[in-house]
C-alpha cells in the first residue's frame, strides 16, 4: 500500500491510516504484493504504538532461529506461514465440531485433574494442596470418562480434547496436543470408521480445497496383517510403491546360510542400482542399527541378472528369482533381509521409508483404515502380555478363549487412521463387561485389588448396566500438519514447547518459591549428580 507524505513509520510500527482508496496511476501497480494494486490518497497517519526493531525479520523468507521465533512468538505468528497454519486449524476444528454436530454427537468437556488414564505414557501431575502428599494427574486422554458418558447415557459423544503426555518430544510429539475424541453407544466398529471418515475428510477438504476420492465412505481399509507383510509398518505411507516382497520361496532350499531364516524379504529400490558403495555400506549399518543382522544389496545387471557380494553362492535360479519376484530392472536395486518375519519387516519397512518417502507436502492425501490389530505387541521381561492400545479394547470375539492360553494369536477390535506415514489417532471397541475387563488386568498384572484401587470406578460403573460402546480419537495438530505441508506439528500450534519441553516466551517450567512448595506439603530433593 503507497500512503501519501513523509511519516515517520517504522517497521512493525501500528498506525491508522485515514484517506481514499483508489487505484495506483497505470504503471505503477506492483503485482507482486497482495496490495500492490492500490493506494490512499488524502490521507491522516496516526501512530497507535511505536515498536523496537523486530528480532527477526517477519519475512517468511528469513529462517530466524527456532528459539528465538519462540521466545517471540507474538512476533513469529505475524508470519504468513503462521497465520495460514492457525487460521487452518481454526477451518479444521470447526469443520470437525460440524461434522460431529450433524451426525447427532453432543460435546461434552472433561476434566483435567483427574486420577491416571492409562495411554501407554508417564503422566503429568499436579500437587493437591487441600490433601498435601496427593496428586492429580493431567489426563493422557478422555478414555475412561468418555466410557463413563456412555454409561450415563450420552450415546454420541465428541469433544475436541486436550491431552497430555510426558513422553520425549520429536517432531509429531508435543506434551501436549489436541485430539477429536468421540464414542458411541450400541455401535460396532463399522458405526465408528463411519462416523469419523466423513468428519475427517469434511475437515480435510474445508481445509485444503481436496475433494479425497476413495471407497464407499472415501478412506480405504488394510488389515494390519497387509500393512504390515507390505509395507513393513502399521501406519504405512501408500503415497509410493517400493512395497515388501516376499523371497522366502525363492531362498527356500538355499546353501547361502545367512539367507537359511524363517523369512527372506526385500525391497526393490528403482533407479538406483548405481548407488555408490559407501551409501550401501552405510545403509547396512543402519539395518543394522535397527535390529537386522545384515543386509544384502543386489544390484539388477540385466534380465534375471545381479551384481552382489552374495551372488556367487546363489544359484542362477535363485538370482533370477530374486529379479522376477521383485520385478526389477536393470539399473535396479534390490535390497534383502532375511530373519524372523517381523523383524525382517520392520527394517525393510524402515528402509522404505528412508529411500522413498516424498516430502509431506507431495503426493497428495492418502488416508487408511488399519484394522484388525493383535490385542497384544509383544511380551514384557516377566512374560506378561503387552497391550497394543489400552487395556479396555474388546478382544475378538472368536478368540476371547485364547486370552490366557494363547494371548500374542488374539485379535482386538481395534483400528488406527492413519495419512500420508502418520499415525493420526487409533480406536476401539471397548470392553462393557467387567469379567472380561478383569481377565485382562490379570493378564497384563493388574491385580484386583490394584484394579479396583485405580479403575474401580469404572469396574463399578459397568455394574449398573453398561452398553456395548465404541469410540475413537485422532490427534488435530497432526492433521493440520499434513494438510498444512509442515514436517513439524510446532508448526500448526500457536504456543508450542521446543524439543526439550520449555518455553522461550514464558520461562515455563520454572522452580516454584519455596512458601508455595511448603503450602504443597513438598520437598524438592537437589538435582541427581
Ligand atoms: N483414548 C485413545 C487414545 O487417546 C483413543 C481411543 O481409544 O478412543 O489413543
Amino acid at each position: 500500500m503507497r500512503v501519501d507524505g513523509a511519516h515517520d513509520l517504522r517497521s512493525e510500527y501500528v498506525v491508522r491510516v485515514t484517506g481514499t482508496v483508489r487505484a495506483r496511476p497505470e504503471g505503477t501497480a506492483n503485482p507482486s504484493l497482495p496490495t500492490g494494486g492500490v493506494e490512499v490518497g488524502d490521507c491522516a497517519v496516526e501512530v497507535l504504538s511505536v515498536a523496537e526493531p523486530p528480532p527477526f525479520p517477519v519475512s517468511d523468507r528469513s529462517d530466524a532461529d527456532e528459539t528465538v521465533r519462540l521466545r517471540h512468538r507474538y512476533v513469529d505468528l505475524r508470519r504468513d506461514r503462521l497465520q495460514r497454519n492457525l487460521r487452518m486449524r481454526a477451518t479444521v476444528n470447526a469443520a470437525l465440531r460440524a461434522a460431529m454436530d450433524a451426525q447427532g454427537f453432543a460435546e461434552v468437556e472433561t476434566p483435567m485433574l483427574i486420577a491416571s488414564t492409562p495411554e501407554g505414557a508417564r503422566d503429568f501431575v499436579v500437587p493437591a494442596r487441600l490433601h498435601p502428599g496427593s496428586f492429580y494427574a493431567l489426563p493422557q486422554s478422555p478414555q475412561l470418562f468418555k466410557q463413563l458418558l456412555m454409561v450415563g447415557g450420552f450415546d454420541r459423544y465428541y469433544q475436541i480434547a486436550r491431552c497430555l503426555r510426558d513422553e520425549d518430544l520429536r517432531a509429531d510429539r508435543q506434551f501436549e496436543f489436541m485430539q477429536l475424541d468421540a464414542e458411541a453407544a450400541f455401535v460396532d466398529q463399522e458405526d465408528v470408521l463411519s462416523f469419523i471418515s466423513p468428519a475427517v475428510l469434511a475437515a480435510t477438504e474445508a481445509a485444503t480445497g481436496t475433494r479425497v476420492e476413495g471407497g464407499p465412505d472415501g478412506i480405504p481399509r488394510l488389515s494390519w496383517a497387509d500393512a504390515m507383510a507390505r509395507f513393513g509398518s502399521d501406519k504405512p505411507d501408500v503415497r509410493f510403491g517400493m512395497e515388501l516382497v516376499n523371497l522366502t520361496p525363492v531362498f527356500a532350499a538355499t546353501e547361502l546360510r545367512a539367507f537359511q531364516a524363517p523369512a527372506v524379504k526385500a525391497i526393490r529400490v528403482p533407479g538406483q542400482g548405481g548407488v555408490v558403495r559407501s551409501r550401501l555400506d552405510a545403509l547396512t549399518d543402519t539395518a543394522k542399527r535397527w535390529g537386522a543382522k545384515g543386509l544384502v544389496w543386489a544390484r539388477v545387471t540385466g534380465p534375471g541378472e545381479i551384481d552382489s557380494p552374495v551372488a556367487k553362492f546363489l544359484s542362477a535360479q535363485e538370482q533370477a528369482g530374486v529379479v522376477a519376484a521383485t520385478a526389477a530392472e536393470a539399473g535396479d536395486l534390490v535390497l534383502v533381509v532375511a530373519d524372523e518375519r517381523r523383524q525382517a519387516e520392520k527394517v525393510l519397512g524402515l528402509l522404505r521409508l528412508e529411500l522413498g518417502r516424498p516430502p509431506v507436502n507431495e503426493g497428495g492425501y492418502h488416508f487408511l483404515w488399519v484394522t484388525d490389530f493383535p490385542l497384544f505387541e509383544g511380551l514384557d521381561d516377566q512374560g506378561r502380555p503387552i497391550p497394543a492400545h489400552h487395556p479396555f479394547t474388546m478382544p475378538h470375539p472368536d478368540d476371547l478363549d485364547r486370552l490366557e492360553a494363547d494371548p500374542l494369536s488374539v485379535r482386538s477390535q481395534a483400528y488406527d487412521l492413519v495419512l500420508n506415514g502418520w499415525e493420526l489417532g487409533s480406536g476401539s471397541v471397548r470392553i462393557h463387561r467387567p469379567d472380561v475387563q478383569q481377565r485382562i488386568f490379570d493378564l497384563i498384572g493388574i491385580a484386583p485389588e490394584a484394579a479396583q484401587e485405580r479403575f474401580g470406578f469404572l469396574l463399578d460403573a459397568f455394574r449398573y448396566g453398561a452398553p456395548p460402546h465404541a469410540g475413537f480419537a485422532f490427534g488435530i495438530d497432526r492433521l493440520v500438519a499434513i494438510l498444512a505441508g509442515e514436517e513439524n506439528i510446532r508448526e500448526v500450534i500457536a504456543f508450542p514447547k521446543t524439543q526439550s519441553g520449555s518455553d522461550p516466551l514464558t520461562g515455563a517450567p520454572s522452580p516454584l518459591e519455596p512458601a508455595v512448595l511448603a503450602e504443597l506439603g513438598i520437598r524438592v530433593l537437589p538435582p541427581p549428580p
